[in-house]
């Protein structure tokens, strides 16, 4: 006589493991990085978004919505979420770092 509650508890392993490889076949990714925000982007155009700052004392690295590391020449912006600006850069939403 088979014990039920293995059964069921190797039932169980058997789909996670069988799920793994369907997922595989299928394709599926962890979400990667889109990459640089380009100033062609519409959001971009319409917050004036350059990758050289003309403001004096604004830019992206000191930005509040900037999350890149301090030394990093690019990095995520809240506004352009998976895309990366530039450190340099500005845009009409720029706010002081608190
Ligand atoms: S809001 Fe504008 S200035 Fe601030 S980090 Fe994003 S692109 Fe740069």
């Amino acid at each position: 006589m088979k014990d039920k509650s293995i059964d069921k508890g190797r039932r169980a392993l058997l789909k996670g493991v069988a799920a793994v490889p369907v997922l595989a076949i299928a394709g599926y990714q962890i979400p990667a990085r889109a990459g640089m925000l380009s100033v062609d982007d519409p959001t971009a155009q319409a917050l004036g978004y350059v990758e050289a700052s003309a403001t004096e004392g604004q830019n992206c690295a000191n930005c509040a919505l900037y999350s890149g590391a301090a030394d990093a020449a690019s990095g995520p912006c809240t506004i352009f979420p998976g895309k990366d600006v530039t450190a340099a850069g500005w845009c009409r939403s720029w706010n002081p770092k608190a």
